[in-house]
């Protein structure tokens, strides 16, 4: 078969409208289109946006409209950039630090969560925040400093340097340390082994973290497990939408950032389950021909921070290479949904505005 490098760039979407609501189906065939038969898209459901994003992205520019711009975020509001490029273009102003927002100034803090140093940094500059932490970080936040209270000892399995990561250890940080996967465990020293929990991020390999875990307990027998699992619900309903579709896949490609620790994982998952290939890819330009030459069966996901607008493109980019027939694979159905944080949802209501957000379809 011939094909011919495309020569268009799909413009990047411009706007968020319509980006988070997950369509029900996706054209079977998309306009122009040069579908060769037996040549399939198998589309992972659930994928995108996770609640956590939907609700922290929605926080963002319920707060641009109702207090107006410019609007200033702690860090990258969720890691993906097409969102993060298309709220600065709306008056969000992306910061690394606090200090760099005006005194008095309003902030929202991502959701990935923060420290307390970060909530006592703000206050010291009068801040008016904003917390979009995913309720589900603020969950392992909260057995974080149960069980310091306690004076255990936490090891803490997730990336170093992940924001989530550094906001949960603020909370704790005489009794946590970080442990980075199956590697790290023999370094890790404990005061009492008989007092010791494991927590991790919640965007972690569902499998990698097992494997952790099982080597931890191998030097620490009475290793205590979380009161519930800290890996969310979307991060692993993703994991087991493309693990059940994988072995069938010749190529896997996954739309996010390349700092989206859940995207980055899926790759990972796809190859450890049997696809012949994996790229992930911010947008649907980045798509390179050479990846599907010779595929027949192309697996498409998405991680949590991603719109569906950009699944849709891919879908689109792929239908002119050739790849006309879209299957649906679903594994979950998700209907999580958590409200804006408090303080904009009570400023919303005393203007008589809207702060409960129509229920999304999910994937
Ligand atoms: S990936 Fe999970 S923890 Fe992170 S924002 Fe989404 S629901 Fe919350």
């Amino acid at each position: 078969m011939t094909q011919t490098e495309p020569t268009t760039v799909r413009p990047a979407p411009s706007s968020l409208a319509g980006a988070s609501a997950f369509p029900d189906a996706v054209p079977a065939l998309t306009p122009g289109a040069q579908a060769v038969p037996g040549r399939r898209i198998l589309l992972a459901a659930p994928r995108g946006y996770c609640a956590g994003v939907d609700r922290a992205v929605d926080a963002v520019e319920k707060a641009l409209a109702h207090y107006g711009a410019p609007i200033y975020v702690r860090k990258e509001i969720v890691h993906n950039r097409f969102v993060v490029e298309t709220l600065a273009k709306r008056g969000a102003i992306f910061v690394n630090e606090t200090d760099e927002v005006p005194e008095g100034a309003r902030v929202v803090f991502s959701a990935h969560g923060v420290s307390p140093a970060v909530h006592a940094q703000a206050a010291a500059r009068n801040l008016a925040t904003i917390d979009a932490t995913c309720p589900l970080v603020t969950k392992v936040h909260k057995e974080a400093v149960r069980f310091a209270g306690s004076d255990y000892d936490i090891l803490l399995i997730g990336h170093a340097g992940h924001e989530e990561v550094e906001g949960t250890q603020g909370e704790a940080p005489r009794h946590i340390q970080v442990v980075n996967g199956p590697d790290e465990v023999d370094r890790v020293v404990v005061r009492d082994p008989d007092k010791v929990v494991w927590l991790s991020q919640t965007t972690l390999s569902v499998d990698e973290t097992q494997e952790t875990v099982q080597l931890l307990r191998q030097r620490f027998p009475n290793l205590q497990d979380p009161p519930s699992d800290d890996i969310c619900y979307a991060t692993q309903n993703r994991q087991v939408a493309v693990k059940h579709f994988a072995p069938r896949c010749d190529v896997v490609i996954v739309v996010g950032s390349a700092n989206s620790s859940n995207s980055v994982r899926l790759v990972e998952v796809a190859l450890e389950s049997g696809a012949g290939a994996a790229h992930r890819v911010d947008t649907a330009d980045e798509v390179r021909e050479e990846w599907v030459a010779g595929a027949t069966t192309v697996g498409l996901t998405s991680g949590a921070s991603v719109p569906e607008i950009l699944v849709r493109d891919v879908v689109a980019r792929l239908g002119e290479l050739g790849f006309g027939e879209v299957e649906e694979v679903r594994t979950a159905t998700e209907d999580i949904m958590f409200s804006l944080p408090k303080n904009l949802r009570s400023d919303l209501k005393a203007a008589g505005e809207q702060p409960d957000r129509p229920h999304r379809a999910r994937s």
